[in-house]
Parts: structure tokens; C-alpha cells; sequence
């Protein structure tokens, strides 16, 4: 006998992907350039040019004959033959590479995190998974908090963990989330809460207020019943910032934190699946909470980052790709929409736009919109009603050929 759940999950795909084959056949049918394909947060930047020139070296360090006579020319590069850099590396990452991240955090947020404790994988997916299997019993009674509008996945993941999702509504005025709603709905289950900032899908960043609002509530919470709450900071945007606010880095605000971050936005290498899960030190049993992680890893097949992707991690830290694009993106198109009458929410960053339906039902809307040859995704996969992901990492010249359709949209509404 197969396992029927995950059959059903893997006939039933996402909103998401679902609306992306849509768009593959309404392309063939109209033309690429006939179709305004706004459905999936794949970056249209290429990745910065440091990043394939590190892979070039280390690549060729691997292929020549005496790979620690090159690397001495080279000198920041650790001398691997091709069997090491294609080779199996520790569970968890190598720990040089883990180190260096270390580093650049404690450097660039002064924060106070250690190597030790943070383990790669393959990419901000895995990450979660890991770390909601590991943070919660297993034992059905676990609670896990998301801020809706979130991330599809996380439901997906909580249930693997055998954990119930429990969603907690936005303050429509700001999205961030509804701190008394919040407050109410953790009880003694509640194992673990989940923040995404830049939020996928509003572009929201929260503001070091909301943050230190979250961790009172949290801090109150686990003093009231005496176990910790952890809190999952999912940060595959943490770079993909217009706005001038500093980024709260999580570690700095509340102990029981774990953060869970990807390569794939930052870099644009979503494909080469490279990430990490980073355990606060000062986490109540922290090398505990590792081991947890360790094992959840192991459990679910994921050991063993990408060792290629891994050794170019410390060459390529602070780097991004050009961001500028995307934020002139999200101001042109933020504009021209206001200006045909959408109510769109301010962007700070990611590169998803949030933008009110022309009607009470966001499925519908959506479908509507295929009509035109948008394809916009409905709020409801995010877990609200009545609003649309628009994602603009996609060319200007996309942006600017749809705003007709957009129109023509907008007039069939009013
Ligand atoms: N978390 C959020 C909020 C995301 O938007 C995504 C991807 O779009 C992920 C996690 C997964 O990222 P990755 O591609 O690194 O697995």
C-alpha cells in the first residue's frame, strides 16, 4: 500500500505551480509575448558575476593535477581535488564554510552566532522542514503558529511534522500581524511561530517595533507556561530591502530564535538548492536544539548540502545580485497600477507586489484575469481573501507591455 496523503499532495500541486502550467499553455497558444505571467518568485536577475567566477576556479583548482599547488596561487581558496569538492562533506556542512557564515552574521549584524550550530541544506524548503520536525514532539498535540498572508509551504510542513497549523490574522492597514489576535491564540501547545520578513506575499518588512512587540508577547507567553516557544525567522528576502530600515536580526531580540535562510533570492540560484538553519546560541539547551536538527535532517534524507554550492558560500558572502532592478520594478509598477485605480500595498522588499481583488472572491478574480493573459495567483492559497500576488522579478518590458491588460481588467470591474 502507498501512503494515500502523500499521493493526494503530490497529485494536488500548489496555487502557485499550477497557475505557472496555465501560463506554459496559454504561451503556446498566444505567443511568450502575448502572456504576462506574474506567478512564480523564480529571480529574472542573473546571479552576480563573482558567483560563476568562483565556481570557474573552483572548478578548475579541482580539475588540475596538483590541486594544493594551485590553490597556493590562489590563497583564498581551500585546496580541493575533484573527489572532495564532489565528494561527500560532514552531515551538516563543512565546517569552515559554516564558520565563515558565522562570521559574516556576527559582523554584519553583530550578532553572536557560532559555526557550531548551523547547518546547511538545501535551500530555505528543507530548512523549514528540518526545523519544524525538530522543534516539535511529533506527537499531534504541537501548535504552530503563521502569520497570514505566508508561505504555502509552511502548511505543508507543519502537517509533515504532525503539528496543527494555527493562522493568525493580518492588521489589514500595515500587514503586520495582528498582535492581539496573536496574543490569544498561543495557549500551552504552542511549540513554535513562524515570521517571514520581507513577507511573501505583501513585501512587508516588519520594523524592529513590531519585532520586539512579537518577542514580548513570546517572552510573557513562555514565562505564563514554563516551556520555551521558538521562533522561526524565514529569511530567504533578508537582502531584498528598498526601503532605508535596518533589518532586525532575530538572534539579537529573542533567545529561543531559529533562522532559517536560502541563496536562492539573494544570489539567484534558487535551482542549486543552497541554505541554512542557524540554532540562536543562547537558546535555552541550544546543542540540544542542534542535535534535534541533526537528527531531523538524517531522518528526512537531508544530509549533505550540495558540496560545490557549499564551498562557494564564503567567497560570495554580502553579495547580492544587482537588487536595484527589482526595486525599480516594484515602483513603477506599484505606480501605474495605483494610477489605473488598484489598491496596491506599499512594497518594501522580496519582489512580490499584494494587490486588492476588483471583487470579494480572489478566485474568481484571478480566473477573470487569465482572460486577459494575467496570471495573477489568489490570496486565498496564502490564507486570506480578497487580494492577489502579483511577482515583478520578471522584465520591465513585461511590466510595461501588461499594464494595457491590466486596464482592460480594471474596466471590465468598474
Ligand atoms: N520561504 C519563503 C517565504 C519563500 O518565499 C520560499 C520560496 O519562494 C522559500 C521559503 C523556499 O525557498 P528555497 O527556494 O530556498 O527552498
Amino acid at each position: 500500500m502507498i501512503n494515500i496523503d502523500m499521493e493526494k499532495l503530490g497529485k494536488k500541486s500548489s496555487a502557485i505551480r499550477e497557475l505557472f502550467e496555465q501560463g506554459k499553455l496559454l504561451k503556446e497558444k498566444y505567443g511568450v509575448d502575448k502572456v504576462f505571467d506574474f506567478s512564480i518568485g523564480n529571480p529574472s536577475i542573473p546571479c552576480p558575476k563573482k558567483v560563476n567566477d568562483t565556481l570557474i576556479d573552483l572548478l578548475s583548482i579541482a580539475n588540475s593535477k596538483d590541486c594544493n599547488e594551485n590553490y597556493n596561487k590562489i590563497d583564498s581558496y581551500k585546496p580541493l581535488n575533484s573527489n572532495q569538492l564532489h565528494g561527500y562533506s560532514s552531515a551538516g556542512g563543512d565546517i569552515d564554510v559554516r564558520n565563515s557564515i558565522s562570521e559574516y552574521l556576527n559582523t554584519t549584524y553583530s550578532a553572536d552566532t557560532l559555526g557550531e550550530l548551523i547547518y546547511l541544506t538545501t535551500g530555505a524548503a528543507s530548512a523549514l522542514s528540518i526545523s519544524l520536525k525538530a522543534l516539535t514532539t511529533g506527537k499531534s498535540k504541537d501548535e504552530v503558529i503563521v502569520f497570514a498572508p505566508y508561505f504555502p509551504e509552511y502548511l505543508v510542513f507543519i502537517k509533515n511534522a504532525n503539528a496543527t497549523t494555527i493562522k493568525v490574522l493580518p492588521d489589514y492597514n500595515t500587514f503586520y500581524p495582528d498582535l492581539n489576535d496573536f496574543e490569544n491564540k498561543i495557549n500551552e501547545n504552542t511549540s513554535v511561530v513562524i515570521i517571514n520578513s520581507p513577507n511573501n506575499p505583501t513585501g512587508v518588512l516588519y520594523t524592529e517595533n513590531v519585532i520586539k512587540d512579537i518577542c514580548k508577547i513570546l517572552k510573557d507567553k513562555e514565562k505564563e507556561y514554563k516551556h520555551p516557544i521558538y521562533l522561526i525567522s524565514d529569511e530567504p528576502y533578508r537582502e531584498l530591502i528598498y526601503v532605508d530600515k535596518k533589518y532586525p536580526f532575530i538572534t539579537n531580540y529573542y533567545d529561543n530564535s531559529i533562522i532559517t535562510y536560502s541563496f536562492s533570492k539573494s544570489i539567484s540560484i534558487p535551482g542549486e538548492r543552497i541554505g541554512y538553519i542557524l540554532v540562536n546560541q543562547n537558546a535555552e539547551n541550544a546543542n540540544d536544539i542542534y542535535m534535534a536538527i541533526c537528527g531531523a535532517g538524517r531522518s528526512q534524507g537531508y544530509v549533505c548540502a550540495p558540496t560545490l554550492f557549499q564551498q562557494l558560500i564564503p567567497h560570495i558572502l554580502g553579495i547580492t545580485s544587482d537588487i536595484s532592478i527589482y526595486k525599480k520594478n516594484a515602483k513603477l509598477f506599484s505606480d501605474e497600477l495605483t494610477k489605473i485605480g488598484y489598491e496596491v500595498i506599499e512594497p518594501d522588499g522580496a519582489f512580490y507586489l499584494f494587490v486588492k481583488a476588483l471583487c470579494t472572491d480572489d478566485k474568481e478574480f484571478s480566473k477573470k484575469a487569465l482572460e486577459y493573459n494575467l496570471l495573477l495567483v489568489p490570496s486565498e492559497s496564502f490564507g486570506i481573501k480578497g487580494y492577489v500576488r502579483i511577482a515583478y522579478c520578471v522584465s520591465e518590458t513585461q511590466i510595461i507591455n501588461s499594464l494595457p491588460q491590466f486596464k482592460n481588467l480594471y474596466n471590465f470591474y468598474k
